[in-house]
């Protein structure tokens, strides 16, 4: 059995731009590692329960992306959690012996309460407490050796270590001790400078079309001292430069020609529009492709991490004795 990896996302409906190269990293991961990647729509729940989420639509457009990009299901397991009710079962069986106060030391808890609070969510829910618990329950379900997180992330990766650890001491040795896998990924703004996010109406959608392409970056925030054309530019506080740092080929020729004034922001903004229309182009072009097969794609993906589920499964409830 080759190095297994985990990771998931929540279904949020179509991706944008900055999710973009979290999902261009686990395409190369293919290569190296045995992967699994999940759609957590329980997850999504334990949030958004109050929502009435038209979660198989989401589900279906975040999929799609993912293929569009580049998963490919013969090499990985693409599936839905939900679709693999193992998940439940080890997550209820771990929630016997964790400590109440493991769960609420992780960090995020405390400050997502409030965060969201803002939002009139009430997160004082048994689900929400416990939601790094039944992450650790996905990732230990298919005994990963890593996990492809940020760095927000490492926190939970901790909590399914000791849960891990916790569990082989008592019932005897079964469970890897997962890796955080801690890529280097790129944090995009949104076209206003806030976090990129939909509900912020900031964001470029991975479907967007040339004509969205080129609306958003024409919102983008550029160095405001620049009042002409000529005068000499700080691309350092521009978002249309922080964008051509990740994707356009001469970053350093337009870096040099904002900061003599030798370029307009209108040209700058018109080419950054370029470019990421043909880092999308081709995705636009994929997706059409996997529209029709997605289902079939998840429904292939959960019978391949059902198989997995439930060997780790059996040894489970052999060691507990259930
Ligand atoms: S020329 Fe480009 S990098 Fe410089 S301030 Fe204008 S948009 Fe930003």
């Amino acid at each position: 059995m080759g190095k297994r990896i985990l990771s998931g996302m929540r279904p949020t409906g179509s991706l944008h731009i900055g999710h973009l190269s979290v999902i261009q990293n686990w395409v190369r991961l293919q290569d190296e590692y045995n992967c699994f990647f999940t759609i957590v729509d329980w997850h999504a729940l334990t949030t958004g329960y109050q929502d009435k989420l038209d979660m198989k639509n989401l589900i279906r457009e975040i999929a799609v992306d993912w293929l569009s990009v580049g998963l490919d299901p013969v090499k990985s397991a693409i599936f839905v959690q939900s679709h693999v009710k193992e998940h439940a079962e080890l997550h209820l069986l771990f929630s016997m012996f964790t400590p109440l106060s493991w769960l609420e030391r992780v960090p995020t808890y405390k400050d997502q309460i409030n965060q969201l609070a803002e939002d009139g969510k009430d997160l004082h829910t048994y689900g929400f407490l416990g939601y790094p618990l039944l992450q650790a329950a996905d990732i230990l379900l298919y005994k990963a050796d890593a996990v492809p997180v940020g760095e927000d992330q490492i926190p939970h990766i901790e909590l399914c270590r000791e849960v891990g650890r916790r569990f082989n001491h008592l019932y005897g040795k079964l469970f890897p001790e997962p890796q955080a896998l801690i890529g280097k990924i790129p944090l995009l703004p949104g076209v206003d400078g806030r976090k990129m996010s939909k509900s912020y109406n900031n964001a470029i959608s991975l479907t967007a079309s040339p004509e969205e392409i080129n609306t958003r970056v024409k919102q983008m925030i550029t160095d405001p001292q620049r009042i002409r054309k000529d005068d000499p530019g700080h691309p350092e506080v521009c978002i249309v430069h922080q964008f051509h740092k990740i994707y356009s080929p001469d970053v350093a020729g337009i870096e040099e020609e904002c900061r003599q004034g030798k370029i307009g922001c209108v040209a700058c903004k018109r080419y950054l529009a370029e470019v990421i229309e043909n880092v999308l182009a081709p995705f636009r072009e994929r997706r059409r492709l996997w529209e029709d097969r997605v289902d079939e794609v998840l429904e292939e993906g959960a019978a391949k991490a059902r198989q997995a589920a439930s060997e780790t499964m059996r040894e489970v409830r052999g060691l507990i004795g259930v």
